[in-house]
Formats: structure tokens, sequence, C-alpha cells
């Protein structure tokens, strides 16, 4: 969770895009697979969120589109987004590991993470995900709020 909070805050200094990074570890050798941030700005696209960028990253390396014929791991600076949590759990990752959940990252940065489901846990266990959550905390809440510090952009469509 370290590199992947380092990340985060590296990004959007960067202008790539918003505060967010994600990382897929092979579970059995510990290997990193994969780092993603989120590139939205730098590609225009609304999609290239850290975690849809580190999971195809890690699906291109190991040439399959399914992360569960070995166990992997996916690790985020915060819980997935609507879109994200969906493909998280497309990918056949089967650990999650975010630092946190919930609206402080939006109420910090003014991001929409979208109508995730209130049993989004559950849903995603029963799917052979676990979730573990509260790694890196402090950490991730210190990106964010530089980020709102920093007056950077963000995007969400239809604002204002
Ligand atoms: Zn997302």
């Amino acid at each position: 969770m370290h590199l992947v909070n380092v990340l985060a805050g590296r990004n959007f200094r960067e202008g790539s895009g918003g505060p967010f990074a994600a990382a897929v570890f092979d579970l059995e050798s510990g290997e990193l697979v994969s780092a993603g941030v989120n590139l939205v700005l730098s590609s225009q696209l609304s999609s290239m969120h850290a975690e849809v960028v580190a999971l195809s990253l890690a699906q291109t390396r190991l040439a399959s589109w399914d992360l569960s014929t070995r166990p992997h791991q996916l690790v985020v600076n915060w819980r997935p987004c609507a879109m994200c949590y969906g493909a998280s759990i497309w990918s056949g990752v089967r650990d999650l590991v975010i630092a946190g959940a919930g609206a402080v990252v939006e109420q910090i940065t003014g991001f929409n993470e979208g109508p995730m489901r209130e049993d989004w846990r559950e849903q995603a266990e029963a799917r052979g995900m676990s979730v573990t959550e509260g790694i890196g905390y402090d950490d991730a809440i210190a990106v964010f709020q530089d980020y709102a510090d920093s007056g950077a952009e963000v995007y969400n469509p239809r604002r204002g």
C-alpha cells in the first residue's frame, strides 16, 4: 500500500489524473505484477481509472483476461468506484485491499464514486473476492488532502 499511496500523490502532481493508484500482486510469489495510476486527464478517457489501468496491464502482461488462474491481489488507495468495482470482479482477482471506504474521499476531493451498493463487500465476497480495509489509511487521507489543497482539477462530468 505504501507504493500505491506514493504513486497516487505523485500522479496528481504530474498532472496525469486524480490522486488514485492501484497495483496487482501475485499472492503466491508476492511479486508486483503491475501498477496503474489514474490517467483520465492525460488520456482524455473517462474510464482510465487506476484500477482499470492496473488490471489491464496485469492481464496484458500475463496474456490472460482471467487473473483467477493464480491468486492475485488488487491494492487500491480507496474503495473502487462503481465502474472499478465491476472491473475488479470481472478481472478474477481474489483479494482486494483498500486504504478506506466511504464518503470521506468524496468530501475531501469532490470526486463522485458513483452508485455503489450498500452490500458491495458481501457481493464481492460472494463472488470469491475477499476485501481488506484500513491498510495505509492515514497516508491515503494525507494524499487526498494534499490534492484538495492543491486546487487541482476535479473532472466529474456534469459538474456546475
Ligand atoms: Zn474507478
